[in-house]
């Protein structure tokens, strides 16, 4: 009988109507993105970017062992020596459908070359775009440098 009259006064319906009564009165939880964004952290692991010094030179030394310590085997490099007697990258991709964005290259990395930054919106168009290539790590580099820098002084 007890079930008999409650679906008949539709007492799970006017239940559910409560809760939605009462959220109606509640803060907002829900953002309206992309025109609202939800706050990141400086730790925040997005799209690769390889940076330079200030005086433009580029901090990576191929030292390899980002390649080396990336469990997804997403980084690719490949080195030569220079008339200085320095060494520098030839070859430096990253494949982001391999990439599992652990932040591990960027952990690795001994002159805070290779690093991590907060973009997180992007997309390919054409086949092979996945692949990353040192000149457009090196441009997100230069272009977000300053935020860079800000979120590796503020994780010390
Ligand atoms: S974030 Fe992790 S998976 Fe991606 S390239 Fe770096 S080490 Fe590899
Ligand atoms: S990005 Fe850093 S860890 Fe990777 S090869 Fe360059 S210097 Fe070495």
């Amino acid at each position: 009988m007890k079930n008999y009259f409650k679906s008949f006064f539709l007492y799970e319906l006017l239940l559910g109507m409560k809760v939605t009564f009462l959220n109606m009165f509640k803060k907002k939880i829900t953002l309206r993105y992309p025109e609202e964004k939800a706050p990141q952290s400086p730790r925040f692991r997005g799209l690769h970017a390889l940076r330079r010094y200030p005086n433009g030179e580029e901090r990576c030394i191929g030292c390899k062992l980002c390649e080396a310590v990336c469990p997804a085997l997403a980084i690719s490099i490949d080195t030569e020596e220079r008339n200085d007697g320095t060494r520098r990258t030839t070859k430096y991709d990253i494949d982001l459908f391999k990439c599992i964005f652990c932040g591990f290259c960027e952990e690795a990395c001994p002159v805070d070359a290779i690093v991590e930054t907060r973009i997180y919106e992007y997309h390919f168009e054409e086949r092979g775009e996945n692949i990353m290539k040192k000149s457009d790590l090196l441009k997100i580099g230069e272009k977000y440098e300053k935020e860079i820098a800000a979120d590796l002084t503020s994780k010390i």
